[in-house]
C-alpha cells in the first residue's frame, strides 16, 4: 500500500493517506474487543507490524522524494538546452534558426490577413576595427549593449535577432518598407549617439542597414537577399546609413 499510495497521490497526499491509515488501523487494533470485534494478536506482533509499515513509508516516501527531484532536474535541463538551442549566448537574442522559424510563421500569418512584413538586416560598420583597437572583449560589449539598444527601439511584437557575427534581423510584422525605413533611422541614428563605455575608454559605433518588404509568391531566402543587396548598397554609399 505504501508505494501505491505515494505514487498514485503524490509525496504529500499520499503520505496523508498513508497517515490515516495507520491511525484508522491503530485505532481498529488498540480498541478494547467490546467495542469493535477483531482478531487477537500480540503485542510484539502488532509492534512489528506498526513498523515494517512505518519502514515501508518512509523508504517510499524517500523513493518518490528522488524520483520527483530527478523529474525536476529533467525539466530545467530540458529547458536550458531548449534555450541554448533558440538563443544566441552572448546577446540572449533569437539566434539564426529561430529567426528563421518565425520568419516562417509571421509569413504564413500576414499574408493569411493580406498585410506587410518587413525586415532589417543591420551590420556594424568596420566592426573588425572595433576588435583590434579594443579587443575581443571589447568587441563583445558592444555587441551585448547594441543587442538591449535595439529591443529598446521596437515594438513588442518586433523581434530582433543575432543574424550573424555582427549581423542583426530586425523582424517587423505589420510594417510597410516606409513604416521600416523611419524605424530603421531612429535605430541607426541611436547606435550613432551611443557610447559603450569599456573598460574606461569610450567605444563608438555605427551600423548599415538594409531593409525590405515581403512581397507576394517571395520566400522568406528571396526577402533576406534582397535586405542583403540593400545593405551592401549602404556599406558602399559609404556606411552609417539606411538603404531602402
Ligand atoms: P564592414 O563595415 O564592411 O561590415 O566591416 P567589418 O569589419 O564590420 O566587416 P567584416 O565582416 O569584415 O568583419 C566582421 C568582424 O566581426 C570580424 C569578426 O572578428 C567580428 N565578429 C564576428 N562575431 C563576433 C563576436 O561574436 N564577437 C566579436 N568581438 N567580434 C565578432
Ligand atoms: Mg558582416
Ligand atoms: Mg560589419
Amino acid at each position: 500500500m505504501a508505494p501505491v499510495s505515494v505514487y498514485v497521490l503524490g509525496l504529500r497526499n499520499g503520505l496523508i493517506n498513508l497517515l490515516i491509515f495507520l491511525t484508522v488501523i491503530c485505532i481498529i487494533i488498540f480498541l478494547p474487543q467490546h467495542i469493535i470485534q477483531h482478531a487477537q494478536y500480540s503485542n510484539s506482533y502488532t509492534l512489528r507490524l506498526i513498523l515494517s509499515f512505518l519502514t515501508m513509508s518512509f523508504l517510499s516516501a524517500l523513493y518518490e522524494y528522488s524520483r520527483m527531484q530527478s523529474y525536476k532536474n529533467a525539466l530545467e535541463l530540458s529547458r536550458q538546452y531548449q534555450d541554448l538551442a533558440m538563443r544566441d549566448p552572448l546577446t540572449k537574442l533569437a539566434n539564426r534558426r529561430n529567426a528563421a522559424t518565425i520568419l516562417e510563421q509571421e509569413k504564413s500569418r500576414l499574408q493569411r490577413n493580406n498585410e506587410p512584413l518587413s525586415v532589417l538586416l543591420c551590420d556594424l560598420d568596420h566592426f573588425k576595427l572595433v576588435n583590434d583597437k579594443y579587443g575581443h572583449n571589447g568587441g563583445d560589449m558592444v555587441l551585448t549593449e547594441l543587442s538591449t539598444l535595439f529591443k529598446e527601439q521596437v515594438r513588442q511584437q518586433d523581434c530582433v535577432a543575432r543574424w550573424g557575427g555582427e549581423e542583426f534581423l530586425i523582424i517587423l510584422p505589420q510594417t510597410s518598407a516606409e513604416q521600416a525605413n523611419i524605424i530603421a533611422e531612429k535605430i541607426r541614428s541611436s547606435v550613432e549617439q551611443h557610447t559603450v563605455n569599456f573598460l574606461s575608454q569610450q567605444i563608438n559605433v555605427t551600423i548599415s542597414i538594409g531593409i525590405s518588404q515581403l512581397s507576394e509568391d517571395q520566400s522568406i531566402d528571396e526577402l533576406i537577399n534582397t535586405a542583403d543587396k540593400c545593405l551592401y548598397q549602404a556599406k558602399t554609399l559609404g556606411r552609417n546609413r539606411v538603404h531602402p
